[in-house]
């Protein structure tokens, strides 16, 4: 991890041969730096002899005292058991893997000096085997003058031997050498940081009086002098990758606006002041010579597809083709299906590519997207494969970005036409991203936000219910419907496993059929064909069936007005985000909607919190940030879907308040020191996270 610069071979530490070096480089431990860089995970006080009169279970501590005795007991399992007294207490050593040779060194009157957690066993007090040192004299050899650093570790390497490793890097340090200051003294003393070697052997070796609650929740000085820096670095890669898209030339879109204007006209309602505004934004943005970058963020039912709409038109009308990317089929094809409804009478084609499209339709669609007859292709991440051949890509639209990853976009972005333009990317989510998450995950991206709901929505009450109540939430769906409302029934399972969540689907909806014979109730979940579920959505959008029963695929885009109760079993199985998602799926038409969160019993304290903030909040922003409160950033955004990167030393939540700071820095390092940014980035981001493949 650190720069190429900075690279000095193990070898001049003593003692590291061949056998040990391999072993370190399972640690991804190359050199001298990387040492430095391996940071301790937690720490124990061995500055401090405890009497063993005040000992309690649990404690990790120093104890010295006299053997009295050391004998082979039988119990359960044979171990040798060591007496060990101070003057204000007795304590046990028991050992259950031991030599003759230990037994042996363990005389009566020998002074000793051990290291182990205390627990309570059959002779009292009890430290199992602890770590020993033999005081030769009754007088006290010193006692460790830092805490001591417990590592990361691997098999085949103790904590002795990386302490050791690490010692002799900090003597290293210490004798003249050292670590490049990769911050410049302006910016080190605005920010008020400390200089990078004191950190790093604060870290390794904290003096006793440190405060080590600050130290043990990453709150020290130390630990935010680096994750400052790793901050900075991984803002800079944003930032740099930011410029390298921009100095990238995009097709400028010049649009008299005249489809657009027709398609307004014909959706039967007026926009609303933020869809026009948002489009606005987006149509300057796309009559530039760069590559837009822009993120709509809009709560669910805000009306993104408009804007996407409006998006897509303006590049059309200018000759180029559109791409409308989503992130599950049932989406992406209710996207499909909007689009065809409402480009057809434009004179528009519109292509679709999905995974489980094959065969000839399949030959068909892509022969239609590379010839450019269709000038609008709809799809889920297929459209990524390599087989797909845009005509003249010019605008790629991603909806629900927070499950694409910054590789996915790019993907897609080197679709563009010959190479010679990148096309513009317009990037929409619903589930509004935390603000501190968007700073450091989308710092690449422009914002706009969708603020205003269409009108005519009404507010959806949100209930907790447990399952033991189960039947009379059943009695509810009757009575609604009978009054011919409309309602969702939610399974969720924990399983990714799309076979497992449909069984379920198909239990709940053959129980719900028995009891509610009067009802007519529909299933749909991610194992039927896809012209099935269009059918099952096409009859419940039409009031057809008065139940629908499903699984979360419903939880993007699907859109029924009349449906205005919705219950959700197992709630507290999923994010507060996910929830908030499907919870909009109601609440779109003008009768009171109500939400029922039918949980399991008993709820757990977190579970009853987090479910208590859905009853309370309908803001999505208010949601997504006590989401990613309780759970981090990596639950909330998925990191292994985003690409979303793994911090050495900072933490997104717990190091939030740095990042309006961060920021600064790093605009203020790439404008005044710009030889600094490529040695920062090397130093904490690996090769593959540098996105540097522009
Ligand atoms: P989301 O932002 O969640 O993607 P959609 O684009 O699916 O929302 O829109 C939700 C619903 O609101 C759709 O039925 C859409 O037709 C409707 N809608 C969008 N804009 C308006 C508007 N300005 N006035 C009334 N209804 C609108
Ligand atoms: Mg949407």
């Amino acid at each position: 991890m650190s720069p190429r610069s900075e690279r000095t071979g193990l070898t001049v530490i003593k003692g590291v041969g061949p056998a040990l070096a391999e072993k370190l480089e399972r640690l991804g431990l190359r050199s001298v730096e990387d040492v430095l860089f391996h940071l301790p995970l937690r720490y124990q006080d061995r500055t401090r002899v405890t009497p063993i009169g005040a000992l309690r279970p649990g404690m990790d501590a120093v104890v010295e005292g006299v053997v009295q005795a050391a004998d082979v007991v039988m119990g359960r399992r044979r171990s040798l058991l060591c007496r060990l007294q101070d003057g204000t207490g007795t304590l046990s050593l028991r050992f259950y893997h031991f030599s003759a040779a230990l037994k042996t060194s363990l005389q009566r009157g020998t002074h000793l000096r051990c290291y182990g957690e205390v627990r309570p066993g059959a002779s009292g007090l009890e430290i199992y085997h602890p770590e020993m040192q033999n005081l030769e004299s009754r007088e006290a050899a010193p006692v460790a003058e830092t805490l001591t650093p417990i590592y990361p570790a691997t098999e085949g390497l103790s904590q002795l031997r990386l302490r050791s490793l690490s010692e002799a890097a900090l003597q290293w340090l210490e004798s003249g050498n050292s670590l490049s200051e990769l911050l410049p003294a302006a910016i080190a003393a605005d920010y008020e940081l400390a200089p990078l070697r004191e950190a790093i052997r604060t870290l390794h070796r904290p003096p006793p009086d440190v405060d080590l609650e600050a130290l043990q929740d990453g709150r020290h000085w130390a630990q935010h002098r680096l994750a400052f820096e790793e901050l900075m670095a991984h803002q800079l890669a944003m930032l740099r990758l930011r410029a390298q898209i921009r100095s990238r030339r995009a097709p400028v879109m010049s649009a008299s606006g005249e489809l657009a204007g027709q398609y307004v006209r014909q959706l039967g309602f007026p926009l609303t002041g933020a869809q026009r505004r948002v489009a606005e934004e987006v149509v300057r943005d796309l009559q530039q010579p760069r590559p837009m970058l822009r993120l709509v963020q809009g709560d669910v039912g805000a009306g993104k597809t408009v804007v996407a709409a409006l998006a897509a038109l303006q590049a059309l009308e200018a000759g180029w083709q559109v791409a409308l990317m989503a992130p599950t089929e049932i989406l992406a094809e209710q996207h499909f299906i909007n689009f065809q409804r409402w480009f057809a009478p434009l004179g528009i084609s519109v292509a679709w590519m999905a995974g489980k499209l094959k065969g000839k339709a399949r030959t068909n669609q892509l022969q239609l997207i590379a010839t450019g007859d269709a000038a609008m292709v709809v799809g889920t991440h297929a459209l990524f494969q390599e087989e797909v051949r845009f005509h003249n890509l010019g605008l790629a639209i991603i909806d629900e970005q927070h499950r694409f990853g910054v590789q996915q976009r790019l993907a897609l972005r080197d679709k563009g036409a010959a190479g010679q333009f990148s096309p513009h990317q317009l990037i929409m989510t619903a589930t509004p991203i935390p603000r501190t998450l968007a700073m450091s995950a989308y710092a690449d991206l422009d914002t706009s936000v969708l603020d205003e709901l269409p009108p005519g929505r009404t507010p959806i009450n949100t209930v907790l219910i447990s399952d033991s109540r189960r039947e009379e939430v059943v009695e509810r769906v009757r009575a609604g419907c009978s009054e011919g409302r409309q309602a969702y029934w939610v399974c969720t399972l924990i399983e990714e496993s799309e076979q497992l969540q449909a069984q379920a689907a198909e239990v709940s909806w053959a129980e719900l059929c028995e009891i509610l014979p009067e009802l007519s109730i529909g299933l749909i979940h991610g194992r039927m064909k896809p012209a099935e579920k269009a059918e099952i959505m096409a009859a419940f959008k039409a009031g057809d069936l008065h139940l629908l029963v499903a699984t979360t695929v419903i939880e993007v885009g699907v859109d029924v007005p009349n449906a205005s109760l919705m219950i959700i079993e197992n709630p507290e199985r999923l994010g507060l985000a996910q929830l908030h998602q499907l919870r909009g799926r109601v609440g779109r038409g003008s009768t009171a909607s109500h939400c029922v969160l039918l949980y399991h019993a008993p709820l757990s304290a977190l579970g009853r919190e987090r479910l208590g903030i859905m009853r309370e909040s309908s803001d999505g922003f208010v949601i997504a940030e006590k989401d990613l409160e309780l759970r981090g950033p990596g639950e909330v955004l998925g990191t292994r879907q985003t690409g979303l990167v793994q911090f050495r030393v900072a933490d997104l939540v717990r190091d939030a308040d740095l990042l309006p700071a961060v920021q600064e820095a790093s605009k203020r390092l790439a404008r005044e020191y710009p030889d600094c940014v490529q040695p920062l980035i090397d130093r904490w981001l690996a090769q593959g996270q540098q996105f540097a493949q522009v």
